[in-house]
């Protein structure tokens, strides 16, 4: 890591990212930080225009400082969407110095943005870790685990619904066929007090002996036993009876 002569207002420290620069001391608004330096490129030599690193700061579009050189602290400077800097360019001068664009606070993590053609070349693929963006997300997240978690439980008061309806049905279903059972019930012993009410005779008639009773069951209709001529066997069995 750089050495940093202790009357600057900044270390380089680890970041959400990796490395960052932070500062020590309060950093007024508005008051120069650091100068972001390098070689120049001249975009008309084609060697020069052949090299491609991370930290290539565009003054105009012939001019490019180079900054990817180990002395350059100020490469260490992370992005941000709602920064505490900013990049005060001048292309006359070839010269860039970050400033303060707010207070800045022993320990905050200095920021500038690096505009809109680094965001879209290497920040929005990979998805900006800044605190405003990380503060986005993590709203997002929130805001879909909360969804989540009433769809989950109109789900459940659903089921519930469903359940108690099942029970119900089932219960009246129940009670129907308790009833219908009840209703046959009732009828039988209907049937059977109906079939025993001529029972005075009838009774007696059951109480005959078995075989008598045998007979009867098997015997033709009365009709056919009364005429005293039929030749049926019932007339004879009723002649051996008598
Ligand atoms: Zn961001």
């Amino acid at each position: 890591m750089p050495a940093i002569p202790s009357n600057k207002p900044y270390r380089v420290g680890r970041s959400r990212t990796g490395l960052g620069l932070f500062a020590t001391k309060p950093i007024k608004k508005g008051a120069k930080i650091i100068r972001y330096f390098g070689p120049l490129l001249d975009s008309r030599k084609k060697k020069d225009d052949a090299i491609e690193n991370k930290y290539l700061f565009e003054l105009n579009g012939r001019w490019t400082i180079d900054g990817s050189v180990r002395k350059n602290i100020a490469r260490y400077i992370n992005h941000a969407c709602k920064p505490n800097a900013e990049s005060d360019v001048s292309a006359r001068k070839r010269k860039v110095v970050i400033r303060a664009i707010k207070k800045i606070e022993p320990g905050e993590e200095i920021n500038y943005d690096y505009g809109t053609d680094y965001f879209k070349a290497y920040l929005k693929p990979i998805g900006c870790k800044c605190d405003a963006c990380e503060k986005k997300r993590k709203k997002k997240r929130a805001e879909a685990r909360a969804e989540r978690l009433r769809l989950k439980a109109k789900e459940e008061k659903k089921a519930q619904k469903k359940a108690l309806k099942e029970a119900e049905k089932k219960a009246a279903k129940a009670r129907r066929k308790k009833a219908a059972k009840a209703k046959v019930h009732a009828k039988g012993q209907l049937k059977a007090q109906k079939s025993q009410l001529p029972n005075g005779k009838l009774l007696n008639g059951h109480s005959q002996p078995k075989a008598a009773r045998k007979k009867s069951a098997a015997a033709k209709p009365k009709a056919s036993m009364r005429p005293e001529t039929s030749a049926t066997p019932v007339g004879v069995e009723m002649q051996a009876a008598a």
